[in-house]
């Protein structure tokens, strides 16, 4: 099994990026933003085979919201998401 950094670098993730960015428009999910966008896993259970509800495009406002929310949640950090700047 590769890393998580060495994951980001494959052709799949490249793919599965792009069609993540293109299903949001190119914006983010949640305000509309198109700056600062972040491709954020909600799971990594099917990390390879993702399906589209596994990821969220995110600007970094609501990606900061959206991390802390998850961090209180499950009273962990997570650092599953990607910086990716707009198509
Ligand atoms: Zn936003
Ligand atoms: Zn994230």
């Amino acid at each position: 099994m590769t890393d998580y950094k060495t994951y980001l670098k494959t052709r799949h993730w490249q793919k599965t990026r792009a069609a993540a960015m293109k299903r949001a428009n190119g914006k983010c999910q949640l305000c509309g933003s198109r700056q600062g966008l972040n491709v954020h896993h909600n799971s990594y259970n099917r990390r390879g085979r993702e399906l589209a509800g596994d990821l969220i495009v995110l600007c970094d406002g609501c990606h900061d919201v959206f991390h802390e929310k998850l961090e209180l949640a499950e009273k962990k950090e997570s650092k599953n998401c990607y910086m990716v700047s707009p198509l």
